[in-house]
C-alpha cells in the first residue's frame, strides 16, 4: 500500500503537468499567431507545433487536450464564412495533427528504444572488460603484429603496450606463425604448439609455458584480425612438478612401509618356530649328555645351529626396529592442507575407476600432530581401498570428511557407498597379507593401521551414513593457543 500511494501521486502529478503544458503550448500558438496577424490569416498552422510539443513532452491525453483547445479558440475566435468550412478545416486540422504526433510518440519510442540499448551495449561492454581484466588478450593484424595487449597481457610480458605494438608476436612467442591460424580455415580455437605448450618470452630473457586460445573476426576493413586469448601455464606447471613429487615420496613411502610391515609379519610369524627350534636343539643336547652318546663336536655343531637360530632371530628384530614407525617425530600440520595436497593424486585414483572423491575437511581448528608423508600415505591407502569397494555401484559416492571433534582431538575417516565390511570380517580385514582383490598384496590396512597408531590413534571401521564402509581415526589436536 505505502509504495502504491507514491506511485499514484507521480501519476497524478504527471497527468496535471501534461495538462498543463498543453494549455501553456496552444496559448503560446496563440500568441506567435497574433504575432503573424500583419503577415496575414494563419488560422490553423500556427497550432501545429502546440500540438507537437505536447505528443512530445507529454502523454495522449495531454496531446488530445491541446488539439481540442486548438480547434475551440480557432472556432470562437476565427469567423469562417460556413459551418461547412469551419467543420471540414478544424477535421482536417485534427487529422493532420493526430498523424503528426503519432509520428512524434513514434520518433520518441525510437530514441527510448536508442538510449536503451546503448544503456545494455554499455553495461555489456563493462563486463566484458571486467572479464576480460584479469584474461591476457593480444589482438594481431594479418601479418602476425601485435595490435594491442591489454593491461594483463602487458603484465605478463612485462611489456608495456607501446613498445609491444607493431612488433612480430613471434618475438614474445618463439615458433608462432600467424599462417597457422590464417590458414587453419576455423574461425577459433586452441593453437597447438610443438612441445605441448608455447613459451613466452619477457625482455629479461626469461621464458614461461603458455597456451594460446585464438578467435578470428573481420576487422572494419575485411581485413583478418586476430584476438589471442593467452594462459600462463606457469601454476600448472608447479602444481603438476608439485605433485609427482608428492607421488614419487608416496611411493618411497609405501614400498619402505609394505616392507617394515612384511617384516614385523615375518617376525611375529617366525618367533615361535624360531624359539621352538632352539628350544628343541637345546633339549637334545641335554638328552646326548646325559646318554654321553656323542662327542664335543656333535655338542658344538648343536651350539652353533642354536646360535644361528637366536641370529635369525635378531636379524628380523633389527629389521623391523629399522622399518618401524614408532619412534617418528610428530610436527605441527594442518589437516586440511595435507589433504587438498593430495587432491591430484586422489583425484587420479578415482578418475582412474570414474569415482569422483567430495572432500569436506574442515579448516578451522585443523592444527595437529602429523608427520605430514605418512598421514599422506593413510589416506591415499584409504582413498583407493573406498574407490575400489563402489566400483559396482551406479552413483559411486566416496567422500573424506574432517573436523575437530573435542578440544584435543580432530577426526578424519574414509566413507563410501560401496557393500561395507560384514561383522565377522572386520577384524580379519587388517591382518597383513589379507586381501579379497585378485591383485591386491593385503598390506593397505594393516599399514594404515601402524601409521594411524604411530600418531597416537586407532584405526576404527564401522558403517557409513553413505550405506558402504567409514574407516576413521583421530589425530592429536596441537593447543589452542598454537591454533591461534
Ligand atoms: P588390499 O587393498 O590389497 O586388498 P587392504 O589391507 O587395503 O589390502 O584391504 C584388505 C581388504 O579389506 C580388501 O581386500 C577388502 O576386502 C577390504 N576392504 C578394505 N577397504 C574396504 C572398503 N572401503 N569397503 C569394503 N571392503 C574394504
Amino acid at each position: 500500500m505505502d509504495s502504491i500511494l507514491p506511485l499514484a501521486s507521480a501519476v497524478t502529478r504527471r497527468r496535471w503537468s501534461g495538462i498543463l503544458l498543453a494549455i501553456i503550448a496552444v496559448a503560446g500558438a496563440l500568441g506567435f499567431r497574433s504575432l503573424l496577424e500583419g503577415l496575414g490569416q494563419f488560422y490553423y498552422l500556427p497550432m501545429v507545433p502546440a500540438v507537437m510539443i505536447t505528443a512530445l513532452l507529454a502523454g495522449r491525453t495531454a496531446t488530445a487536450l491541446a488539439a481540442i483547445l486548438s480547434i475551440a479558440v480557432n472556432l470562437t475566435l476565427v469567423p469562417r464564412e460556413s459551418l461547412t468550412d469551419a467543420a471540414t478545416n478544424a477535421f482536417l486540422f485534427a487529422g493532420v495533427s493526430w498523424i503528426l504526433a503519432e509520428v512524434c510518440w513514434a520518433m520518441r519510442a525510437m530514441q527510448d528504444r536508442t538510449r536503451d540499448l546503448s544503456r545494455q551495449l554499455a553495461a555489456k561492454d563493462a563486463m566484458l572488460n571486467t572479464a576480460l581484466a584479469s584474461v591476457p588478450v593480444v589482438t594481431l593484424d594479418a601479418g602476425g603484429a601485435v595490435q594491442s595487449l591489454n593491461p594483463a597481457a602487458a603484465t605478463l610480458f612485462d611489456l608495456p603496450e607501446t613498445v609491444a605494438r607493431g612488433r612480430p608476436f613471434a618475438l614474445l612467442a618463439p615458433g608462432f606463425d600467424v599462417e597457422a591460424i590464417l590458414g587453419a580455415g576455423a574461425s577459433g580455437g586452441a593453437l597447438e604448439a610443438r612441445e605441448g605448450h608455447w613459451t613466452g618470452l619477457r625482455p629479461d630473457g626469461g621464458g614461461f609455458p603458455l597456451s594460446i586460445q585464438y578467435g578470428l573476426a573481420p576487422d572494419a576493413d575485411g581485413q583478418p584480425h586476430i584476438a589471442l586469448c593467452l594462459t600462463d601455464l606457469s601454476r600448472w606447471h608447479a602444481a603438476d612438478a608439485q605433485a609427482r613429487e608428492l607421488h614419487a615420496q608416496l611411493n618411497k613411502v609405501w614400498r619402505l612401509n609394505s616392507l617394515g610391515e612384511m617384516a614385523a609379519t615375518l617376525a611375529h610369524e617366525l618367533n615361535q618356530p624360531l624359539s621352538a627350534a632352539a628350544t628343541y636343539l637345546h633339549a637334545s643336547q641335554v638328552d646326548m649328555e646325559r646318554a654321553g652318546l656323542l662327542g664335543d663336536s656333535a655338542l658344538r655343531t648343536v651350539e652353533l645351529a642354536k646360535g644361528q637360530l637366536l641370529r635369525a632371530g635378531k636379524i628380523i628384530r633389527r629389521m623391523r626396529e629399522l622399518l618401524s614407525l614408532e619412534a617418528r617425530k610428530l610436527d605441527s600440520e594442518r589437516a586440511s592442507s595435507m589433504v587438498e595436497d593430495l587432491g591430484p593424486i586422489l583425484n587420479m585414483i578415482g578418475s582412474s575407476k570414474g569415482v569422483a572423491i567430495r572432500m569436506e575437511v574442515a579448516a578451522e581448528d585443523d592444527r595437529v600432530q602429523a608427520e605430514r608423508i605418512q598421514f599422506q600415505q593413510a589416506m591415499v591407502n584409504l582413498t583407493r581401498n573406498a574407490v575400489e569397494a563402489v566400483g559396482d555401484q551406479a552413483a559411486p559416492e566416496v567422500v573424506i570428511f574432517g573436523r575437530p571433534v573435542s578440544a584435543t582431538h580432530y577426526r578424519i575417516s574414509v566413507e563410501d557407498n560401496g557393500p561395507g565390511i560384514a561383522d565377522d570380517q572386520i577384524e580379519r580385514i587388517f591382518q597383513p597379507l589379507t586381501t579379497t582383490k585378485s591383485g591386491g598384496m593385503g598390506l593397505g590396512l594393516s599399514v594404515t593401521r601402524t601409521i594411524v597408531e604411530s600418531h597416537g590413534g586407532r584405526l576404527q571401521v564401522s558403517r557409513s551414513a553413505l550405506g558402504g564402509a567409514a574407516f576413521s581415526f583421530t589425530l592429536n589436536r596441537e593447543s589452542s593457543v598454537e591454533n591461534a
